[in-house]
């Protein structure tokens, strides 16, 4: 009996509609990488905070060194000296120099840095050869931000340069909301640990390393739960163990129509998850609900592995990022030229492996390997997704593709 088919969109919408952004709380500078901000930052100080050197030498007044030249230099006693960090409040009386390295306050009475590089390097008395003008390699107090400056507005996503500007105006703090915790669990009493022997009929877990990966980069926490077999008993207990450390639950396997598939037993009895095919290929048999006493949202993926990864990019991806605040939700198309006939089923949304690239004529792209879901290695080789949407059955060499490139950021 044929099912009717849920549409990729009609599929996604539901689960961003299920899916809420998490509270934000305050997170220490570091933890808040590539998360949006949930406040608008203001400055509490000036940048610089105070007058400072941009050079070792010596603090003078500009008038008095303005006649010095090679052969006439003019000599200052040297008063003290004053290193960053280990400095005094000081005034500069007239007729004197101060000797200073670079980020030492600049005395009182001073209005600018002769470098070491123009004077005789004296202790007690220094021979000034050139005259600095006014101002000269004094960095200025508020130069550069003012306090109560609009540093940045409330969804900015912090990368390092945006983290160490908090940090120089004293924030050791912001508010984001966390990365959500997605616990990925991998089905099949076939499966085995990576590292451990192999049966003549098992195959290594590569799923869950895949998804937690994948997850990771999507800028969530990811816990990677060991295999669960296909016995029921054994997938409800993990499941439920799970639960208390989820944001999301992504299971891999046991979602199609034959026997022992697990997934699809012990959750359609629980209510809160719905089973149905996608009009996709690969990545057809698709699970989405919630679980649990939190509502927990799961997503309970197909097992052959490009299925269980394509799957986690069109699904689970956007609602990570709609749980962390971050925009858009999906990862953006580029277009690309196909350099080779592309074919695809009529009626299902294609995501095929491929090859993407960009060169001095523009961007080109190009399927790779099979079309089997089980073909992880032409997965690994592949660096995109052609998508070809239900209505199109062929693309012609030459021709302009739809392209999602799957190690680009948004
Ligand atoms: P299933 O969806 O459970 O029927 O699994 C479909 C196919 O994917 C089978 O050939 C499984 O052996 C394979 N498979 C399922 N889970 C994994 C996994 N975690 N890692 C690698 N292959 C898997
Ligand atoms: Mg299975």
């Amino acid at each position: 009996m044929a099912r009717e088919l849920v549409s990729v969109d009609d599929h996604l919408q539901r689960i961003l509609d299920t899916v809420y952004p998490l509270q934000p709380y305050d997170q220490p500078l570091l933890e808040a990488l590539d998360l949006p901000i949930c406040e608008e930052v203001v400055s509490p100080i000036d940048l610089p905070g105070f007058d400072n050197s941009a050079m070792d030498g010596y603090a003078v007044r500009s008038e008095e060194v303005a006649e010095a030249t090679e052969s006439y230099p003019v000599w200052l006693p040297v008063v003290g000296e004053s290193a960053a960090g280990q400095s005094e409040a000081f005034a500069l009386s007239a007729g004197s120099a101060l000797r200073i390295m670079t980020g030492a306050p600049v005395p009182a009475g001073a209005d600018a840095i002769v470098p070491l590089e123009w004077t005789n390097r004296g202790i007690a008395e220094v021979a000034i050869h050139r005259a600095a003008p006014p101002g000269l390699h004094v960095r200025r107090v508020g130069e550069d931000i003012r306090a109560g400056q609009r540093l940045f507005e409330e969804g900015t996503v912090l990368g390092p340069r945006e983290i160490g500007l908090l940090a120089a105006v004293g924030r050791a703090q912001v508010r984001a909301r966390p990365r959500p915790r997605v616990v990925v669990i991998s089905t099949g009493s076939e499966l085995r640990e990576p590292g451990t022997a192999l049966g003549f009929d098992s195959v290594y877990d590569s799923n869950s390393h895949a998804l937690a990966a994948a997850a990771r980069r999507a800028g969530a926490v990811s816990y990677r739960v060991g295999i669960v077999s296909d016995d029921p008993h054994e997938f409800r207990a993990a499941l439920s163990d799970q639960l208390v450390r989820a944001d999301v639950v992504v299971t891999s396997g046991g979602v199609s129509k034959g026997d022992y598939d697990v997934v699809k037993e012990v959750l359609s009895k629980s209510g809160g998850v719905d089973f149905y095919d996608v009009a996709m290929k690969p990545g057809k048999p698709q699970g989405f609900g919630t679980v649990g006493e939190d509502d927990t949202p799961i997503f309970t993926l197909p097992g052959n592995p490009v299925s269980a990864y394509v799957s986690f990019e069109v699904f689970v991806l956007p609602a990570i990022r709609r749980l962390m605040g971050r925009m858009p939700y999906r990862r953006p198309m580029v277009r690309a030229i196909s350099g080779k006939l592309i074919r695809s089923v009529p009626g299902k949304q294609q995501y095929i492996r491929a090859q993407f690239a960009v060169d001095p004529r523009g961007a080109h792209v190009s399927p790779v390997g099979g079309d089997g879901s089980h073909l992880i290695g032409d997965l690994a080789a592949a660096n995109a997704l052609i998508v070809a949407p239900d209505h199109v059955v062929e693309v012609p060499a030459g021709s302009h593709a739809d392209v999602i490139v799957l190690d680009r950021d948004f």
